[in-house]
């Protein structure tokens, strides 16, 4: 007999979002904690939310660019700037880390870059109930929803690599990863992008190239596909209960038999008020950061949680190296297009790591000078990235955060800053990169493994040691995907729900 089941998800980026509209959608009853607000764009208007928070834009950027920033050495960790800042930095020592936050996480942000994982073989060898083969349907599942589209001739989309470099003769466009796509609404028409109401009656619009606002500022008219678009609305009128602007501080676990409830502590950002609530089953997806501060935090300081000897090791970066190229080429407007433009290497390098990176939309509304905003718009924003091997660690000292990783260790961020250099080199436009790479794919620290000597969480997403607590984002990955991952974390939530509904019955 399956006791009374009642699930908590704590965050809703690609690792809550998909996992907690999943178990709604089969009648669970979900409740979905988020600490960041709902987002005012045209598709959450139109979904009726009232309370939403303006995506930082003209004079509000200084103020909603960021919600807190942290490091190794600042006194609680970190320091919160605004609850409806967009953005969280932690200066870790050895890479820094960026996440966001929002009711929808990281697709606000994200380039919606939608693609398998380049490492190959990336789900062999860790578990034997994982493979890619039994995770290659989640993939298809997560594609689909997402509405991610294969970039074609017809899309008509302005100023991609593969125009620009195509007859350079010091650069070239870079070979596509297998599968790629994109999540966005592409026009149908380029020249007169319209609105659409999906099956659900959320209103969006096709992407405007000419007048490109959605980029890693979010997407006020929802050109990019976000979560709370396409698994929260659908969910919501499935049962789902999404309560934003709640902050979790601690889980708890109430007892030590094998089916004991579980206390999740948060702060609600509206009222400003501790609250609680109980719950059968947890699903922690607060992103690598802060899923790993919640563990710890439960575990050393609040003595919640037990067990996890393997917390906090292997904490990777994906080998993110991220620069500006100060292009500078009379004419050349990089705002125009998409905020990706896909890859570009070293003509002939046919060995270079993947490169890629787009302009910076909604350049206008920053509050700079004219000819600093023509300046960038003449500029793109350039990364590297590659499989690392997840040397990290991520631990308390006295009750702070302390991340560690070490570049050294990794080749790929050596070859990505020679690339980088001989890529400035052959066309003489700097790329300006700091000496300190920032990440924002941080991974692990919360891994797959076979059992508590190699792992924090098993096959169906569960830790080991706290049977009922779940680890459904990117902190859970057993190993760096070597390209953008959020298609990757999304179909390891849609994994860990489906086995759920699997092997449980709804109330
Ligand atoms: C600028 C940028 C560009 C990117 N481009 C791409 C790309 O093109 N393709 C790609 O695949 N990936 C891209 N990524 C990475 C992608 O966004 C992340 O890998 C992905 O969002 C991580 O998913 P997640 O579920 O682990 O965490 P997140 O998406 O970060 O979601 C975590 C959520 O938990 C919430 N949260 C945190 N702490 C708490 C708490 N205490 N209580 C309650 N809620 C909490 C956060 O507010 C957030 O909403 C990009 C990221 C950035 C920043």
């Amino acid at each position: 007999m399956s006791k009374g089941i009642d699930i908590v998800v704590i965050g809703s980026g690609f690792g809550g979002s998909v996992s907690a509209a999943r178990l709604a959608e089969a009648s669970f009853p979900v409740t979905l904690l988020e600490r960041g607000p709902w987002r005012d764009t045209v598709p959450v208007r139109s979904m009726g939310i009232p309370q939403r928070s303006a995506l930082p834009r003209g004079w509000q950027l200084p103020t909603r660019l960021l919600r807190a920033v942290g490091g190794n050495w600042m006194p609680g960790s970190r320091v919160k700037l605004s609850k409806h800042g967009l953005f969280e930095l932690f200066f870790a020592k050895g890479v820094t880390i960026a996440c966001s936050s929002n009711v929808g996480g990281g697709s606000h942000v994200y380039s919606a870059v939608n693609v398998r994982p380049l490492a190959e073989k990336y789900w062999e060898g860790h578990h034997e109930a994982i493979s890619d083969a039994v995770m290659s349907p989640h993939y298809d599942a997560v594609l689909e929803r997402m509405g991610s589209t294969t970039p074609m001739a017809d899309h008509r989309i302005p100023n991609t690599s593969a125009a620009r470099f195509k007859d350079s003769p010091v650069l070239e466009p870079a070979a596509p990863p297998p599968d790629p796509r994109l999540g966005y609404l592409l026009p149908e028409d380029p020249d007169n992008p319209v609105k659409i109401t999906d099956d659900n009656g959320v209103e969006r619009y096709e992407v405007d190239y000419k007048g490109n606002d959605d980029g890693f500022l979010g997407s006020p008219k929802g050109g990019k596909t976000t979560l709370d678009t396409v698994y929260l609305a659908p969910a919501l009128k499935r049962g789902l209960t999404v309560r934003d602007m709640a902050e979790v501080t601690a889980i708890v676990r109430l007892g030590n038999e094998p089916d004991a409830r579980y206390r999740i502590e948060f702060i609600n950002q509206h009222s400003g008020e501790r609250e609680a609530i109980t719950a059968s089953h947890v699903i922690l997806a607060a992103g690598t950061l802060n899923t790993l501060r919640i563990l710890l935090h439960s575990r050393d300081v609040i003595g919640g949680l037990t067990g996890m000897p393997q917390l906090g090791k292997h904490f990777g970066s994906n080998g993110d190296y991220f620069g500006f190229w100060d292009y500078n080429q009379a004419g050349l407007d990089q705002t125009v297009g998409l905020p990706t433009t896909g890859g570009v290497r070293p003509r002939g390098d046919t060995e270079a790591p993947m490169i890629g990176g787009g302009g910076l939309p909604s350049v206008d509304s920053y509050p700079l000078p004219k000819a600093l905003r023509e300046r960038l718009k003449r500029g793109t924003m350039i990364a590297g990235l590659g499989e690392d091997d997840m040397c990290g660690t991520v631990s308390l000292r006295n009750g702070r955060l302390n991340i560690e990783y070490d570049t050294s260790r990794s080749p790929i961020f050596k070859r990505i800053k020679d690339t980088f250099e001989k890529m400035a080199a052959a066309t003489g436009k700097k790329i300006y990169a700091p000496k300190t790479p920032i990440t924002v794919h941080p991974t692990g620290g919360a891994r797959l493994g076979t059992s508590i000597e190699d792992g924090v969480v098993g096959a169906d997403g569960q830790v080991f040691d706290n049977p009922g607590l779940y680890v459904a984002d990117a902190a859970a990955l057993p190993r760096a995907p070597g390209g953008p991952p959020s298609m990757t974390i999304a179909a390891w939530s849609d994994h860990l729900a489906t086995e759920f509904i699997a092997k449980h019955k709804p109330r």
